[in-house]
């Protein structure tokens, strides 16, 4: 089977490969999984500007979305559903869409409700919701999630509690690559990501170490543990 000719994948297994679209906190994050063999398209994470990263590349990186995978309920990693269920129903896609993320993640709920609400007897296709409790079986890919650690920056002096957020292990014919999704540091973590063949590790601040976000000095030790990784969904200080 054939793979998109482009200069353009962060990681090349046999049977999977892995973009990240884009990824900065705070603003979105966007990644794909392609599996080779099926030439599905894994799209994992959807925020702001998804329609942009996704009409600059062939169609059949969105045409062969199987599934979308959520980690959690922020608006930079669920920003542009609405607007993929949109441009999904509006180039008339058939086939079913797989929806999966953690249950209790009130903004996807509400999302699909206002999407499913809004246009009821006008999609195309049939979106199929997968509130994920560990792992799934789609052909021979399985997607295992595991729960990490994070919540809301603190906001107005704030603290927040935990929300449900997982990370992701994907794993076809023993080709397994994870992404942590936004997490704090915890014991447990380590045994995730160990030699998996290739990790996407968040890397929010600089040094700064909070309970809800790794630093990149905390990402880079972790992904040592992985045959290969990159770090991801780092902060960008804003302009004055
Ligand atoms: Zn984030
Ligand atoms: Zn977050």
């Amino acid at each position: 089977m054939t793979s998109p000719q482009i200069d353009f994948w962060d990681w090349e297994g046999k049977h999977l490969k892995v973009r990240v679209l884009y990824s900065k906190a705070g603003l979105a994050t966007q990644i794909l999984v392609f599996d080779i063999e099926e030439q599905h398209i894994y799209l994992v994470d959807v925020g702001d500007g998804i329609l942009r990263d996704l009409v600059s590349l062939p169609k059949m990186f969105y045409e062969n979305i199987q599934a979308v995978l959520c980690t959690h309920g922020h608006f930079d990693h669920v920003g542009g559903l609405f607007s993929l269920l949109g441009f999904l129903r509006m180039i008339n896609r058939s086939k079913e869409l797989l929806l999966i993320f953690p249950s209790g993640v009130t903004e996807i709920e509400g999302i699909v409700t206002a999407f499913q609400k809004s246009y009821s007897d006008s999609i195309p296709y049939k979106l199929k919701i997968h509130e994920i409790e560990k792992e799934t079986q789609i052909n021979q890919v399985t997607i295992a999630s595991f729960p990490v650690q994070h919540r809301g920056s603190i906001i107005g002096g704030k603290e927040l509690p935990n929300i449900p957020s997982v990370g992701y292990i994907i794993e076809k014919q023993g080709e397994k690559i994870l992404y942590t999704g936004d997490t704090g540091y915890f014991e447990g973590l380590k045994e995730f990501i160990e030699d998996v063949d290739f990790a996407l590790i968040e890397g929010t601040f600089k040094d700064k170490k909070t309970p809800f976000h790794l630093s990149i000095p905390e990402a880079e030790e972790l992904g040592k543990l992985a045959k290969k990784h990159k770090i991801i969904h780092q902060h960008t200080p804003r302009k004055d």
